[in-house]
C-alpha cells in the first residue's frame, strides 16, 4: 500500500492517529514539533519517541519534502527560486523574495495551470494536476530548509489558481498558521486569484482571514477577456459584487494586482477607467511591470508606469510599485519549469 504523506495530516489527523496506536495524544504535538518548528524531516531524528514508535511511523508515513532539480538565486541576492520534484516526478516551481529583512515564499498550487492567461508562461504549459495540501506546505518547509532560516510570510503566487484546488489550498493554509503545526500569522499569509468569484466567496465565508489579492490587469471585460479567458465566465460586474461582499463580511482590505503590458494596458484612460471600475472598494494597487516570457508583450517603459501610478494617485488611491525582483532567474511563475520542459 502507499504511504500516506505525513504533510497532508491536520492536527486532529495526528491525534486521531496517535489515539487509534493507543498512545497518548500529545505525540501529536511532539510530532508536529519536530517537522514544523525544528524543521526535523526524519522520523528516525524524533528522539523524544520510542524507537518502536518511530518505525511504524516510518512504515505508515512518507516525510519527504520536495526534491530539488534546479535552484538560481538572482544576481542582487534578492530572490532564490525553485524547481521541485514531486513524488510523481511532476514538477513545480517557488520563489523566496527576500528584501528589508522579510523573506517570504511565493507558493504553488497546482502542476501547471488550466486557465491560459496569455502573457502566463505557467498557462501556456497547459494543466496536469492539483498539488495536494502536504505538497504546497512541503515547499514552504524545503525553502526554510535551504536558507537555514525562518520564512515569516507566504503568498500563493506561484504556479496555478488556488480557488482552482480549494481545499488543498485551505488545508495548507491551516497546516502554516495552526499554532502547534508551523504557527504563521494569518495575516502573514496571502492568496493571489485571477478572480474565481465562487472562490471569493468561499473565502469570505471561511474561518480564515488571510489576505486577498486579485490579479485584475484591466478595467473592462474586452480587454480582460482577451488577456485572461476566465473573464468570459467570471466577468468584471459579477468580480465586483464578490469583492464588495467579501469586504462587508472581512472588513479586509484587498490587494490589487495590476501588471502593466506595454501598450496593452498602460494607457492612461485605462487607468482612469481602474479608478472607476474599484470605486467603493477598499483596495490598495500594486502595479506589476511586466516580466517578459516570449515575444508576445513588452515591459512598458518606466516614465509609462510612473505616469499610469501618478494618474490612479491623483484618483485617491493607494498604488505600490512591485520591484520586478529576480527578473534575471525568471522569476515570473511557471519560467523555469517552461524553459526545463522545453
Ligand atoms: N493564478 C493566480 C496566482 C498565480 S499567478 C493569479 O493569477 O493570480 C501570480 C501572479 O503573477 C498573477 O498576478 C499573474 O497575473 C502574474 N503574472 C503571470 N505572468 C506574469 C508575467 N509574465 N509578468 C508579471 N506577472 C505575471
Ligand atoms: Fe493561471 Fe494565474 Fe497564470 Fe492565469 S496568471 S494562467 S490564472 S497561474
Amino acid at each position: 500500500m502507499e504511504k500516506k504523506e505525513a504533510l497532508d495530516l491536520k492536527c486532529k489527523d495526528w491525534e486521531a492517529l496517535f489515539e487509534g496506536w493507543r498512545e497518548p495524544r500529545y505525540r501529536a504535538s511532539q510530532v508536529c514539533d519536530w517537522i514544523y518548528k525544528k524543521r526535523v524531516l526524519s522520523f528516525d531524528s524524533m528522539t523524544n519517541l520510542s524507537l518502536p514508535l518511530r518505525s511504524r511511523l516510518k512504515e505508515a508515513l512518507d516525510l519527504s519534502l520536495p526534491v530539488l532539480i534546479e535552484r538560481r538565486q538572482s544576481s542582487r541576492g534578492d530572490a532564490i527560486k525553485y524547481l521541485w520534484k514531486l513524488r510523481d516526478g511532476e514538477s513545480v516551481e517557488s520563489v523566496v523574495m527576500r528584501y528589508e529583512g522579510r523573506d517570504t515564499a511565493c507558493l504553488s498550487t497546482q502542476v501547471g495551470c488550466p486557465l491560459g492567461c496569455s502573457f502566463c508562461a505557467t498557462g501556456k504549459s497547459g494543466f496536469v494536476r492539483n498539488l495536494t495540501s502536504g505538497e504546497i506546505v512541503g515547499q514552504f518547509l524545503a525553502m526554510e530548509a535551504d536558507i537555514g532560516d525562518s520564512i515569516e510570510n507566504a503568498v500563493y503566487m506561484g504556479m496555478g489558481e488556488p480557488f482552482l484546488n480549494l481545499d488543498a489550498v485551505l488545508d495548507s493554509v491551516r497546516n502554516l498558521n495552526h499554532p502547534k503545526m508551523r504557527a504563521l500569522g494569518i495575516r502573514h499569509i496571502a492568496i493571489s486569484t485571477v478572480g474565481i468569484v465562487s472562490g471569493i466567496k468561499a473565502l469570505a465565508h471561511s474561518d480564515l482571514k488571510v489576505r486577498l489579492a486579485v490579479s485584475l490587469h484591466a478595467p473592462n471585460d474586452d480587454l480582460r477577456t482577451h488577456l485572461m479567458p476566465v473573464n468570459a465566465s467570471n466577468p468584471l460586474g459579477s468580480l465586483y459584487k464578490a469583492l464588495k461582499s467579501f469586504q462587508e463580511i472581512t472588513g479586509e482590505r484587498i490587494s490589487i494586482e495590476y501588471m502593466l503590458i506595454s501598450d496593452i494596458n498602460d494607457g492612461l484612460s485605462l487607468a482612469d477607467e481602474l479608478a472607476n471600475y474599484l470605486k467603493g472598494l477598499h483596495v490598495y494597487v500594486n502595479l506589476i511591470p511586466y516580466n517578459p516570457t516570449d515575444g508576445l508583450f513588452k515591459r512598458p517603459p518606466r516614465g509609462r508606469v510612473e505616469a499610469f501610478k501618478k494618474r490612479l494617485e491623483g484618483l485617491g488611491y493607494e498604488v505600490a510599485l512591485r520591484k520586478g525582483l529576480g527578473a534575471d532567474i525568471e522569476a515570473a511563475c511557471g519560467q523555469l519549469r517552461r524553459r526545463a520542459l522545453i
